[in-house]
């Protein structure tokens, strides 16, 4: 028999024996309430993937991001950086995955942190996003070097903090260390729940902005002494409906971005604050009558691969000084809060055929290419590390991530833990 195929057939065997270790693994994980925000528990969960890693023959290290954002000595931000290395020289394999979960939310019925088997399915707060993908890491690395022992290069595993909230405290502090430098790591998998047949490249850009007008503090019955800030604000969102947002939508992209409404440009309005603060619940009495003199509003504009980040600053600014050409006294501010390019890994990239192959041996099916609307931590890896070959491919369904009742299929685990492994075999040189 072929080598590759008689390794196939190994590693097919050695991860369907490891089936009962795969639902305990991930149960145990779902178990301890990784919460963000706050950021609970993270070294309990460094801690436990540390020692069943090191078990495997992996060295550990453990990482506290110290100064990042949201790392304090009470909600201490920890990440574990597990690494084995082969008996001859290759590339690094690295699998990423964040530890932490969302908040509960409403409506459950089971316990969201006691990993309940039922019908084959896995419940849990994180289950597909993303411990569901952690634990078929972590198995098809273990069914690889029980049935691989003689390799080259290395595999690294991840467990990192803050995703949820933006990943600084998490992949981003690692990138800075060095840690996704191309001369430690060559290829990236981050098993986020994109659905066992999908292969995510990459995701959109963000640009986040705060806009102030200005008006002019009065007693409300004589509004014409003053000048309403909220009135100005009113014109700019005026302008955006009539402009912007069709321009917007004709914007189209050749990232295959899913679902099909995020393939064009988007602008969410996140908030507007305009006037005297709201008053507090138990406060009984009413407003004074003032006019404000100041409004804010943040927008949170989602851009395409095809756009660049000045001219999505430029149509802003736009829109603002079409406003101002047309009203009198109108003053504003415009405030950039955050953003993040846009990035697609090549379809010719060696992580993506190499999956991609996998996944049509695995499943006898063509996997199909998707780019993410949302940002997730490849961001920080190709930005900060610089490293362009990665991409996020795991179990679950990614429409369950963040909702009550979220799971992950065990049949699901197995076959992108198939996946997975069968991957290693090609990136690290076996039977070659
Ligand atoms: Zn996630």
């Amino acid at each position: 028999m072929d080598q590759v195929v008689q390794i196939a057939d190994q590693l097919n065997e050695a991860i369907d024996a490891r089936r009962d270790d795969l639902i305990a693994l991930t149960q145990d994980l779902l178990r301890i309430p990784t919460i963000n925000p706050p950021g609970d528990h993270y070294l309990e969960i460094c801690e436990y993937l540390g020692k069943r890693l090191k078990a495997s023959g992996f060295e550990i290290e453990m990482v506290r991001a110290v100064g990042a954002v949201g790392d304090s000595d009470r909600y201490p931000r920890w990440n574990v950086v597990a690494r084995v290395e082969g008996r001859h020289k290759g590339d690094c394999v690295h699998f990423n995955s964040h530890t932490d979960v969302v908040e509960v939310g409403r409506d459950w019925t089971f316990d969201p942190f006691g990993g309940e088997l039922k019908d084959g399915k896995i419940y849990g707060r994180g289950a597909c996003d993303m411990k569901g993908g952690l634990a078929a890491s972590i198995i098809a690395a273990e069914a690889f070097l029980e049935v691989c022992p003689d390799f080259a290069g290395a595999i690294e595993i991840s467990g990192t903090a803050d995703e949820e909230s933006g990943g600084l405290g998490g992949v981003a502090h690692l990138a800075e260390m060095g840690f996704f430098d191309p001369e430690r790591v060559q290829h990236v998998i981050i098993p986020e729940p994109l659905n066992k047949d999908r292969i995510c490249l990459g995701h959109r850009g963000v640009w986040w902005a705060e806009i102030e007008t200005y008006g002019e503090i009065a007693h409300g019955s004589m509004p014409f002494l003053g000048d309403c800030a909220v009135r100005h604000m009113g014109a700019v969102i005026q302008e955006m409906e009539n402009t912007l947002y069709p321009a917007l939508a004709e914007k189209r992209t050749d990232m295959p971005v899913v679902p099909e409404g995020a393939k064009q440009s988007t602008m969410n309005i996140n908030s507007i604050h305009g006037g005297q603060y709201e008053l507090p619940d138990d406060f009984t009495g009413l407003p004074s009558a003032t006019v404000p003199d100041s409004c804010r509003m943040i927008i949170d504009r989602r851009y395409l691969l095809e756009e660049n980040v000045d001219d999505v600053k430029r149509e802003i600014a736009d829109v603002l000084e079409t406003v101002k050409s047309r009203r009198q006294d109108f003053r504003y501010d415009l405030r950039e809060m955050h953003g993040v390019i846009p990035t697609m890994t090549e379809k010719d990239a060696p992580v993506v055929q190499t999956v991609s192959s996998a996944i049509e041996e695995v499943m006898g099916v063509t996997p199909e290419y998707v780019v993410s609307p949302g940002t997730y931590d490849q961001k920080h890896i190709a930005r900060i590390g610089r490293l362009h070959n990665c991409i996020a491919y795991g179990p679950g369904i990614l429409d369950l991530a963040h909702k009550p009742d979220e799971y992950v299929g065990v049949d699901d685990m197995l076959d992108s833990t198939k996946v997975m492994a069968r991957s290693l075999v090609s990136l690290l040189s076996v039977g070659s």
